[in-house]
């Protein structure tokens, strides 16, 4: 039973997601406007407006003094204010960080990128960001005043992440909840977003790294799971006993085929001598023919989990991202036809398969994506989506108001 405390909020929160919702719709509009239109009593009104005007959800645009034939004074109309709110998604990669600031309309304000050598631990990937983050502000002129939240991406998870100490650092620089997550679930959900289909409901994600990770979408919200690994593709077992050891202490993991280090190991250990992804790229145009059947391998592989995956939960897309995705067409076409294959008996169940079209910025896009669809007030929001903006928006929703500053985001 929610306490009497409690119910009050509720209705509360209720009323002003009724007004923010009318402002979305109507635009601006006058206090008499919107106490008719949500069917709330003035006095209600007035009191849920000043609430979300002090904590600079709505703004006052103008009064309807224009429009207005009779006496008496004119009232002012309000309306939601794109700049009211911020959404900062940041990215951290093996060697770079990337951060994407969006406004409370979905816009992204601002964008960039910051370096670091492979070796920098995280004070120095964390100064790295602040720094990005301190030049975007001085760059474009966000202030990050209105922040409503933080998501960041990390590499994997796990003992080797100071996952908490990350969010505690950038909780306690913005004052701002944070969430962290894996960096690849959020690029997969940057890619269902920004999909080329408007946005891609149901969709699988996968990218060969140094690792394999992966990331799973359906119904538009990105799956966690119940301890947060949905989407582990790389530890599917695909060779068995006699296969290499994996690093989770298995042997025959997906990602002792299709990894990166996986692949180079491969072609060296067939004698052809590949150090690095450069080494790769150049076989690769001269056609090598024992690293075509490595990449081959590799592909079939990965199309086998995924065409499993695709039964499983009959996406519209499987997405696969990384480097060597770029470097070596052959992989994916492999995994494309091994899905085919896999499909052949279900031919309306075949996704389109495709190589990853966001770059750098996918995981701090997908961050801020998070942040829309986590925002409790947003999620009941599956407005239709504008077609006159640019894709981070799957939906176009409203400001929200400020959460309880160290309030953590549901995970
Ligand atoms: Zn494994």
């Amino acid at each position: 039973m929610p306490t009497a405390s409690g119910a009050h909020a509720l209705v509360r929160r209720s009323h002003e997601e009724r007004v923010l919702r009318i402002l979305q719709q109507s635009g601006a509009l006058s206090r008499g406007e919107i106490a008719e239109r949500v069917g709330l009593s003035r006095t209600t009104v007035s009191e849920i407006t000043g609430d979300l005007l002090e904590r600079g959800a709505i703004t006052v645009v103008d009064t309807d003094a224009a429009g207005r034939t009779g006496s008496g004074r004119p009232a002012e109309r309000l309306a939601l204010d794109p700049g009211s709110g911020q959404f900062m998604g940041v990215d951290f990669g093996h060697r770079r960080v990337h951060v994407a600031v969006a406004d409370a309309a979905h816009e992204v304000v601002a964008t960039g990128t910051a370096r670091y050598p492979e070796s920098a631990r995280w004070p120095q990937r964390l100064t790295a960001a602040f720094e990005l983050i301190e030049r975007l502000s001085a760059e474009t002129g966000v202030h990050y005043g209105a922040l409503q939240a933080i998501a960041v991406g990390v590499p994997g998870w796990g003992n080797r992440l100071p996952a908490d100490g990350v969010a505690d650092t950038f909780a306690m620089r913005f004052g701002a909840p944070v969430t962290v997550d894996n960096h690849v679930r959020y690029a997969g959900l940057a890619e269902a977003a920004h999909s080329a289909a408007d946005s891609a409901q149901n969709l699988i994600y996968l990218r060969l790294s140094d690792g394999v990770g992966g990331s799973l979408v359906v119904g538009g919200r990105l799956v966690r799971g119940a301890g947060g690994h949905a989407g582990e593709f790389g530890h599917v077992t695909v060779a068995g006993e006699d296969g290499a050891l994996c690093r989770c202490g298995k042997r025959g993991c997906v990602e002792t085929i299709a990894s990166v280090p996986a692949v180079l190991a491969r072609c060296r250990a067939l004698g052809v001598p590949l150090d690095s992804l450069d080494d790769l790229r150049a076989a690769v145009a001269i056609a090598q023919p024992t690293v075509d059947r490595v990449l081959r391998e590799a592909g079939t592989a990965v199309g086998r989990v995924l065409g499993a995956a695709a039964m499983t939960l009959n996406p519209s897309e499987i997405v696969l991202g990384g480097e060597i995705v770029q470097i070596a067409p052959t992989l994916l076409h492999q995994v494309a036809s091994t899905i085919t294959y896999e499909l052949s008996w279900l031919p309306d169940a075949a996704p389109v398969v495709r190589a990853a079209s966001l770059a750098d910025s996918g995981g701090a896009l997908g961050a801020i994506t998070a942040l829309f669809h986590d925002s409790p007030l947003l999620a009941s929001y599956p407005a239709a989506p504008d077609p006159s903006r640019p894709a981070v928006k799957e939906r176009h929703v409203h400001p929200i108001p400020a959460p309880a500053r160290g309030t953590r985001w549901p995970s």
